[in-house]
């Protein structure tokens, strides 16, 4: 193994301890989301750590975005540090945003504790932990190979767990991301040994079906807008959920059972709404006269938007042409196109050697079943060469006690600085023998 090589592996088991630290101070900020909290503590908090790398930083404010407001202003902050000279920018996004911390916690969900090398709280594996280590990464790799071509970017970026529009979504708009400017994205997502080339797609839609409202003891006289999307729902068990279970993927998503297409229904609100709060007499009897669901159908890169759009019409169709006095409305209200980055980009084939210079095992490539950043990168900021690669277990984000091992944190940003090294500066990706 070449003797800086070496050394840089060496900075970053030297830097475990700051490594820890910068976790902890990053779990200790509680950037919930929603509402959006902290968001501006977190970016000044980066700030002062990136200026001082030699990074010129940018706190920018999705002015206008979902959940924007004076109270929870939605704050990002990308940094860029320029090589000696021209060449590639490699770009680390994390989000800085975790989800509500909910029931079930044995430590503090922002106490940062390490207890036998984990770190404990909300965001330790999605994904503070991985902003760290890419920090972590790029100092150490400054230090040893501070005369590199090209430029590295760090950012942190809102509300990722609600869709990105504050951010990542809002800096592509804006010019952040664009090919002429950044060449490779990593997202230190929790893959943990694994490359992690893009997401299925994304389509909800609202189904509504309407009755007539009557009295509840002579419903004869009504129409019944609930048993309408019973028969939706029947129709959907015989026809619509077998064909999509037999449409099976080659895109390798994990877990295995996410290898075909699949719809989950999120609501069904039909009839009167739940009692308010404060009344506790009963509803008054009336025949539902409307009756609304909302499904959320995953698609596959095999598969056409249109086409997920015309299956689910077709159900309400065939409904209609059975069933008399039947009438509904179809609105889709969201939907993302599936992404998948090719094996052989060349932030794939970096990142992939590099996790096999420090693993010594060949890493697996995998696709997201749900998605993440990567969705706007793609569409918006028009860019292929994204990936998600970072420390932690994935099945662990959003759960209770989510924690992240130290030792992960320092395999990963081994891995990240080495994959520095190879499009900043030369270094061969693989391992020489050492
Ligand atoms: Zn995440």
């Amino acid at each position: 193994m070449g003797d800086k090589r070496k050394a840089f592996l060496q900075r970053v088991a030297a830097k475990e301890g700051d490594l820890v630290a910068l976790t902890q101070d990053l779990i200790r900020i509680p950037t919930l989301n929603p509402p959006g909290e902290f968001y501006r503590d977190i970016c000044e908090y980066l700030d002062k750590r990136l200026k001082a790398d030699g990074f010129a930083t940018e706190l920018i404010r999705a002015h206008g975005t979902p959940g924007d407001s004076e109270k929870y202003p939605r704050w990002n902050i990308v940094a860029r540090r320029e090589g000696g000279r021209a060449g590639e920018c490699v770009h680390f996004n994390s989000h800085i945003d975790v989800v509500t911390i909910g029931q079930g916690w044995t430590r503090d969900p922002f106490g940062g504790e390490l207890i036998n090398g984990r770190i404990y709280g909300r965001g330790a594996c999605d994904m503070k932990g991985g902003l760290a280590a890419s920090i972590i990464a790029a100092e150490a790799f400054l230090e040893v190979w501070p005369d590199f071509s090209g430029a590295i970017e760090i950012s942190g970026t809102a509300d990722e767990e609600t869709g990105g529009f504050g951010g990542v979504a809002y800096l592509c708009e804006q010019g952040y991301f664009n090919p002429e400017k950044v060449q490779h994205v990593v997202i230190p997502e929790p893959f943990k040994d694994r490359v992690c080339l893009g997401h299925r797609g994304v389509f909800w839609a609202e189904i509504e079906t309407f009755g007539r409202i009557a009295h509840g003891s002579m419903p004869f006289l009504g129409d019944c807008a609930v048993r309408h999307m019973g028969a939706v729902m029947a129709e959907m068990e015989a026809s619509l959920f077998p064909a999509l279970a037999a449409k099976r993927t080659d895109m390798p998503v994990i877990p295995e059972g996410a290898r075909q297409s699949t719809m989950n229904i999120n609501s069904i609100h039909g009839g009167q709404a739940e009692p308010e709060a404060g009344f506790t007499g009963l509803p008054s009897p009336v025949v539902p006269d409307h009756c609304k669901m909302i499904v959320d159908r995953r698609f596959l890169l095999e598969e056409d938007i249109a086409e997920v759009e015309a299956e689910l019409r077709g159900v309400l169709e065939k409904v209609k042409s059975e069933r008399p006095d039947f009438s509904y409305a179809f609105t889709p209200i969201h939907s993302v196109i599936p992404t998948m980055t090719d094996k052989t980009a060349p932030v794939v084939t970096t990142i992939a050697g590099a996790i096999e210079a420090v693993t010594r095992k060949k890493p697996e490539f995998v696709v997201s079943p749900g998605t993440y950043d990567q969705k706007h990168i793609d569409r918006i900021g028009r860019m292929k060469n994204c990936i998600a690669y970072g420390p932690g277990i994935l099945d662990l984000a959003h759960q209770p006690d989510e924690y992240i091992e130290v030792s992960d944190m320092l395999d990963s940003a081994k891995v990240m600085g080495l994959a520095l090294a190879t499009l900043l500066t030369g270094e061969p990706a693989a391992n020489q023998g050492g």
